[in-house]
C-alpha cells in the first residue's frame, strides 16, 4: 500500500499517519518526493484494510499497490537508482557503460591480457566466472577461488572493477571479499536462499534475469535483496528461452524500456549470452544502447575457439575494439 500525502500535508500529519500504520503492526516508510511525500507500507502479506487510517488529515490518497514488488517499484520509489561500482555510475542520466572479459577465469595470462586489452579499448569493468553454472557436470567449473584471486590480480593490473558470478549462498562472503560486482545468474535467479544473502551484504548485485522468468518473477527476485536491506541492484537482461533455436536465446529488448517504467534500478543487457553468436553480438550491443540499456555486459576471449566455455558466442580483442568505436560514436549520437 501506498499512501500519498498532500503537497500541504505538515510534519505532525505525516508523523500521525506513520504511527497509525505501525500502530497497525506494519513498516511505514516515508518517501520525499519533489511534488509531494508518500508513506510506503510494508509488512502485510495481503490486502491492508485501510479503514482506521483513510480519513486521517493530510492524506491525499491511498493506492493499493497488488504488484508482488515494492521496494523495487517506481511507485515506492520515483527516483532512477544509480548504483556505484567501484566509481563506475551506472544508471539513468550516466553514460552507459560496458563490462567487458571472458565467460571464464581460465589462468594468468588470459584474465590479465584480456583485462589490458579491453580497458585499453575502453571497458569500464571487467567480467570473468570463476564459479560457473555449468549445465552438464564434466565440462568446466572454473577455477573458483584461483579465479577470484586471479581477478583481483586483473583489477591490480588494468584498474578495471571486476564483476564474476557467485553460485550459493556459502559463497557470498569469499566472493564478496574479491568482487566489486556480484552477478547472480540466470540458472539462479529464483535461488531464494542466495537472494537473502545477498540482502545482508552492502555490495552491488547483477541480478541476470532468468531464461524462463516472466518480469514480475524477475523484479520479484530483486525485491528479495532490497527487502534485506541491500538497495544497490542492478538487473540484466540476457535472453529468454523460445521456440527458437537459430540462436541460444531470444533477445528481449523490450524489457528495457518496460523495467525502466516499473523500476527504478538500472537495467543491463548481455547480447553475448542472448544470441549465443559472435557475429550477432555487435548489432544487438548497438539496438540495447539505442533502446536505453545502462549498460552492457560482453565477452570477450584472446583466442575465443580455444575459450573453455562460450567460446562462440565470444568476441576477439580486434573485433571488441572495433564494436567499442561505434559505440562511442553511438553514445555521442545518444548526448553521452
Ligand atoms: C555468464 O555471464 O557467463 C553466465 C553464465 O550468464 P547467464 O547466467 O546469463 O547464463
Ligand atoms: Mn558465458
Amino acid at each position: 500500500m501506498l499512501i500519498v500525502m498532500s503537497h500541504r500535508a505538515t510534519e505532525a500529519e505525516l508523523d500521525a499517519v506513520v504511527k497509525a500504520v505501525q500502530d497497525m503492526g506494519l513498516r511505514a516508510t516515508p518517501i520525499p518526493g519533489s511534488e509531494r511525500t508518500a508513506i510506503g507500507v510494508l509488512g502485510n502479506e495481503g490486502y491492508v484494510d485501510d479503514l482506521t487510517i483513510r480519513d486521517l488529515p493530510g492524506i491525499k490518497e491511498i493506492l493499493h499497490v497488488s504488484k508482488p514488488y515494492k521496494l523495487v517499484s517506481r511507485d515506492f520509489h520515483p527516483q532512477s537508482s544509480v548504483v556505484n561500482v567501484r566509481g563506475v555510475a551506472i544508471g539513468e542520466g550516466c553514460r552507459p557503460i560496458v563490462a567487458a572479459g571472458p565467460c571464464a577465469v581460465e589462468g594468468e595470462e588470459q584474465i590479465v591480457k584480456t583485462a589490458l586489452a579491453v580497458k585499453a579499448a575502453g571497458a569500464d569493468l571487467l567480467r570473468g566466472g570463476a564459479f560457473k553454472p555449468r549445465t552438464g557436470p564434466h565440462t568446466f567449473q572454473g577455477l573458483r577461488e584461483e579465479g577470484l584471486r586471479l581477478l583481483a590480480l586483473a583489477r591490480k593490473e588494468s584498474g578495471l572493477p571486476i564483476v564474476t558470478e557467485v553460485m550459493s549462498p556459502e559463497n557470498v562472503g569469499v566472493v564478496a571479499e574479491y568482487a566489486d560486482l556480484l552477478q547472480v545468474g540466470a540458472r539462479n535467479m529464483q535461488n531464494f536462499d542466495l537472494l537473502k544473502e545477498l540482502g545482508r551484504i552492502r555490495k552491488p548485485v547483477l541480478l541476470k534475469r532468468g531464461m524462463s522468468a516472466t518480469i514480475e518473477e524477475f523484479l520479484s527476485s530483486a525485491e528479495y535483496i532490497l527487502t534485506g536491506g541491500n538497495t544497490e541492484v542492478i538487473l540484466c537482461e540476457r535472453g529468454i528461452r523460445t521456440f527458437e533455436t537459430a540462436t541460444r536465446n531470444t533477445m528481449d529488448l523490450s524489457v528495457v524500456p518496460l523495467i525502466k517504467e516499473l523500476s527504478h534500478l538500472p537495467i543491463m543487457v548481455d547480447p553475448s549470452h542472448a544470441t549465443g553468436k559472435r557475429s550477432l553480438v555487435p548489432p544487438m550491443t548497438k539496438a540495447a544502447l539505442v533502446a536505453g540499456a545502462h549498460g552492457i555486459l560482453i565477452e570477450v576471449h584472446p583466442e575465443p575457439e580455444k575459450a573453455l566455455s562460450d567460446g562462440p558466442q565470444s568476441l576477439t580483442f580486434q573485433g571488441f575494439a572495433a564494436l567499442m568505436d561505434d559505440v562511442r560514436k553511438l553514445n555521442s549520437f545518444l548526448h553521452f
